[in-house]
């Protein structure tokens, strides 16, 4: 009810004070420092990320550049041999020596197995498997026009074989292997029943057979590694290079590295790269196979799980570098140039920690919490303070606007509102009632039932009069015991109703005033309109009304009186 409420008066602005909810506006305004600190420091992570993300990519690109030089070489040396072999072929030696070993090869051919040249020790014997074991085999061919060349070019390549080894220059085993059923090895064959089992492994195994045309359509260098455990060459990463003259497919030339030779490149590559900040490398093969880590070989069956290896060889597909986040672990990879694998770099989660990102990141979470601790807790203070003063203001408002007793406007705020109410009706040339109130023999029932009594009256009374009043219209105190009622658009025969039922009310309602005592009052009304009264001054208005309570008090009260006296005649 607007009578007890702060619902601001008639003429004040209704819509004001939603918007300007100073709460609201300090939680907005928080609400935004909050979003805007999140996301900035958010941008840092970011960028701190992504610095850890470049960091982590130089180190590996540092070890993967140094492994791959000295990968490089075995190559090179690879491709020197081929090419030796090629120009041997092209421009045969013209030497006593190799055209005797061409005639011993012609006596032998049909042995089963044999070998020419292991009393020379410049060079390496050549093995070799008859001619019918040539024929039987599908992809052996001794019909070259060029078998004798060949073979000499394998006699020269003896000698390369055999100072390279000599001079350390070569990795572990070093193999030329004919398809015209013969090869030199830099292993030695402790006795003649070993060439052909030998052999025969030889070309079963896939850097052989993986040098077809067919299969290696480039005719490059192709890396084949034989990790299984358990298999004779369990440990060997091999090179091999196909050998083609005038469009024939000769041979294949091989370098095979153990696993340790490769292990220790690994190692040589990656020492002394890591200053603060530590992290194992792991070097793969293009099955995703480990070859070899920087770290102790017993932990090595736990560093992937499948379904990780998964993910990371999907990632592998296509990329020739890249970076994961694998649970707490960052693996960055790059594919290598002269290995046909990959390697990789597992830097754990207490391992980035350590090192400065990880001190950075720590350092600006705990600046992030403390600044929303502070942010929280100045919210809380400020909207506590906000709330305690507004509704203090509220009180102060409600004070200066309403009598604290009856509830109802009091005498300023009336006299405020019958302005702006008489001047709008006299605008619109409107009615406009206004109604004095005055509670016959209040003195009285001071006196008898005690002031406390009397101010239950007085509130009851009010109670009743806001009660019989509709939305427009204003009643207020203006007076100890006396009330006045504003009634826009009423004519004087409605204002009399009105008066009429608020007397009604009043004379019929028994108040219990102490435990056992109940009283009933009555009250006298004056009413004056304005179109009657041809003015719209509220004052003028009031004073008719005064006038007119007065004679209903004269008449014998508890009554409504809307005429002046009749003149006398
Ligand atoms: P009448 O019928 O002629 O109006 O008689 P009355 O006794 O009502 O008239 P009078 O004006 O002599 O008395 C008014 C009394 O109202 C005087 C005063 O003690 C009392 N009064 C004024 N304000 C308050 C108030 O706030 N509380 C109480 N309890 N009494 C009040
Ligand atoms: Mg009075
Ligand atoms: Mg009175």
């Amino acid at each position: 009810m607007r009578h007890s409420t702060l619902n601001p008066l008639p003429g004040q602005g209704k819509d004001a004070g939603r918007y300007d909810d100073p709460a609201w506006v300090v939680n907005f305004c928080f609400v935004i420092v909050m979003v805007c600190s999140t996301v900035l420091t958010w941008r840092e992570v970011i960028v701190l990320e992504n610095a850890y993300k470049t960091s982590q990519r130089s180190a590996l690109e540092n070890v993967s550049n140094a492994l791959d030089m000295q990968m490089q070489v075995g190559i090179e040396r690879l491709l020197f041999f081929r090419h030796t072999m090629q120009a041997a072929l092209q421009t045969p030696l013209e030497l006593n020596i190799l055209r005797k070993r061409q005639g011993e090869f012609e006596s032998k051919r049909m042995l089963a197995e044999w070998q020419i040249g292991r009393d020379n020790q410049r060079t390496l014997p050549v093995y070799g498997v008859s001619d019918y074991f040539v024929a039987q085999t599908a992809l052996l061919n001794r019909d070259n026009p060029n078998l004798h060349n060949e073979l000499t070019a394998a006699m020269e390549l003896g000698y390369l074989f055999r100072l390279s080894t000599h001079a350390q220059m070569l990795p572990r085993r070093a193999w030329y292997i004919s398809r015209a059923g013969f090869f030199i090895t830099t292993e030695t064959q402790t006795s003649e029943e070993t060439i052909v089992p030998t052999y025969y492994r030889l070309l079963m195994r896939p850097w052989f057979n993986g040098q077809q045309k067919q299969e290696n359509r480039g005719r490059g260098v192709r890396w084949f590694s034989d990790l299984t455990p358990g298999s004779e060459h369990h440990g060997d990463v091999t090179a091999s290079v196909p050998l083609d003259y005038q469009g024939d497919w000769l041979g294949v030339l091989g370098v095979s590295f153990s696993v340790e030779a490769i292990h220790a490149l690994l190692m040589n590559a990656s020492h002394g790269r890591e200053s603060d900040e530590k992290g194992e490398y792991l070097l793969y093969d293009n099955h995703l196979k480990l070859i070899a880590t920087t770290s102790p070989f017993n932990t090595l069956q736990r560093v992937f799980s499948t379904e990780e290896r998964a993910r990371l060889s999907a990632e592998m597909e296509n990329k020739s570098h890249g970076g994961l986040r694998l649970a707490a672990r960052y693996i960055s990879w790059q594919k290598m140039k002269h290995f046909d694998g990959a390697l990789v770099r597992v830097h754990t989660l207490r391992e980035g920690i350590a090192g400065d990102f990880g001190r950075i990141s720590i350092a600006m979470a705990i600046l992030w919490l403390l600044f929303m601790v502070m942010l929280l807790t100045a919210w809380g203070v400020i909207r506590r303070m906000v709330k305690n003063m507004y509704a203090m203001q509220s009180t102060l408002q409600w004070q200066a606007w309403y009598d604290p007793l009856t509830r109802l406007c009091n005498r300023g705020v009336l006299f405020e509102q019958a302005k702006t109410l008489s001047q709008q009706a006299r605008a619109q040339k409107r009615p406009f009632a206004v109604i004095q109130l005055d509670l016959d023999n209040f003195k009285e029932i001071n006196d008898r039932f005690g002031h406390q009594a009397g101010d239950l009256v007085l509130s009851h009374t009010a109670g009743l009069i806001s009660s019989s009043l509709d939305e427009q219209q204003v009643a207020g105190r203006v007076g100890g015991e006396e009330f006045c009622i504003l009634l826009p658009d009423c004519t004087l025969g409605e204002a009399v109703t009105i008066a009429e039922r608020i007397r009604q009310r009043i004379a019929s309602k028994e108040i219990l005033i102490h435990k056992h005592t109940t009283i009933r009052i009555s009250a006298s009304l004056g009413v004056s309109e304005a179109l009657k009264e041809a003015s719209h001054d509220f004052e003028h208005l009031q004073s008719v009304a005064d006038r007119r309570l007065y004679r209903a008090k004269h008449n014998g009260r508890n009554q409504v009186c809307a005429r002046d006296e009749a003149p006398k005649s």
